[in-house]
């Protein structure tokens, strides 16, 4: 089924506003020198004004908003919560994030295409899951008096999961909960965890000249991280090989310096539930190529089995993470959206128009799907 021309015109309004008006400003951020180096530093997209966005567009249709305000990050940033009707409580969530990495990438359409950061990761979800909802109402598939479904878009998803942490402390629970990210309209299996690994190194500065005296803090981490890379990472049938990406490093002050101190940053994308016994791989490795790196695990998460009992869809494992872990509660779980993750992250994110259009009508049986159990 086509999606209806108001559904479309809805989606573009969504989808070209909510890019073009996030700020650029607040994405390039101002610069600083982190210690430890966080997963998404500089640039971060916080979503602060595709959020003002969304409050008022939801607003407008006759939803109750409560823009929740989340602790934490670079200062003010929101959660955006949305109902019908005079209860937050419903039988199904849709949510997706509105934060987005770095760096920002200006909205542009180029033929029937939508170029910019976020255009797949996620805000391609957040459009077609509101179009998705507003075509059900239309339909009276969706009470308008409420009750049926909530729309809920986080900050922080790429950085912390900050928002998803406080959106618990709405105190609501949900029969189903639909997640909103790049599965190329594929239903998700499952996905696997993830392993943040620190690695910092402290030396002793002193002229390159005369290295005998000093201690080298690049040299003892980069013979950690070499420890570190040829480490024996746990695979599984389901989930496949367990990989590892070194993404920051940082130290040293100029080439004439010896550099007192140096850090990294590694994200291990697991995939198997074994987290303790990776830890222990890991650090071994390390200390094993050099004893002097200290190694800490600041997050970790086993892979997520999700839910697939719908009809109708292709189902995927995914490498990547999701909030799905970081939202308590008894619930099902459907993770599903438009766009391939093989471009969110990059300097050539896009994705095309049709794409959405499928991922409404997706979206639409999910929900139903979801209404129609239980
Ligand atoms: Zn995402």
């Amino acid at each position: 089924m086509k999606p209806s021309r108001s559904i479309l015109s809805l989606l573009s309004a969504s989808f070209s506003l909510a890019i073009a008006r996030d700020d650029p400003a607040a994405a390039l951020g101002a610069p600083r020198a982190p210690q430890v180096p966080r997963r998404n530093p500089v640039g971060l997209g916080l979503g602060r004004e595709v959020g003002r966005f969304l409050q008022d567009y939801l607003e407008q249709r006759g939803y109750t908003v409560y823009a929740q305000p989340v602790e934490g990050g670079d200062g003010d940033r929101r959660n955006i919560f949305a109902y019908l009707g005079g209860s937050n409580r419903t039988r199904v969530l849709v949510t997706s994030h509105i934060d987005t990495v770095p760096p920002f990438l200006p909205y542009e359409r180029r033929g029937t295409e939508l170029w910019g950061r976020g255009t797949v990761d996620a805000k391609g979800a957040v459009a077609a899951q509101i179009a998705a909802v507003e075509s059900l109402c239309q339909t009276h598939e969706i009470a308008e008096e409420g009750g049926d479904d909530a729309l809920l878009f986080v900050v922080g998803e790429e950085d912390g999961s900050g928002g998803m942490a406080a959106a618990n402390d709405l105190g609501l629970g949900w029969e189903a909960v639909i997640f909103g990210e790049p599965t190329e309209g594929k239903l998700a299996r499952g996905h696997k965890g993830i392993l943040s690994v620190s690695l910092a190194a402290v030396g002793k500065a002193g002229h390159s000249g005369y290295p005998e005296p000093g201690t080298n803090a690049i040299d003892t981490l980069v013979r950690g991280l070499t420890g570190l890379q040829s480490a024996a990472l746990p695979r599984s049938d389901e989930f496949g090989e367990t990989t590892l990406n070194v993404g920051v490093i940082q130290g040293g002050v100029a080439d004439n310096v010896l550099p007192a101190q140096a850090s990294a940053a590694a994200l291990v994308r697991l995939a198997t539930d074994r987290v303790d016994d990776t830890k222990d791989v890991i650090e071994k490795a390390v200390h094993d190529a050099s004893p002097g790196v200290q190694v800490e695990f600041p997050y970790s998460q086993g892979p997520v089995p999700i839910d697939y009992d719908v009809e109708g869809f292709d189902t995927v494992v995914l490498n990547y993470g999701t909030d799905i872990p970081n939202l308590k509660g008894n619930h099902k779980c459907y993770l599903y959206g438009p766009g391939s993750i093989l471009v969110a992250h990059s300097d050539h994110e896009h994705l095309d128009v049709s794409v959405l259009e499928v991922a409404v009508e997706g979206y639409r049986a999910l929900i139903g799907n979801a209404l129609k159990s239980g």
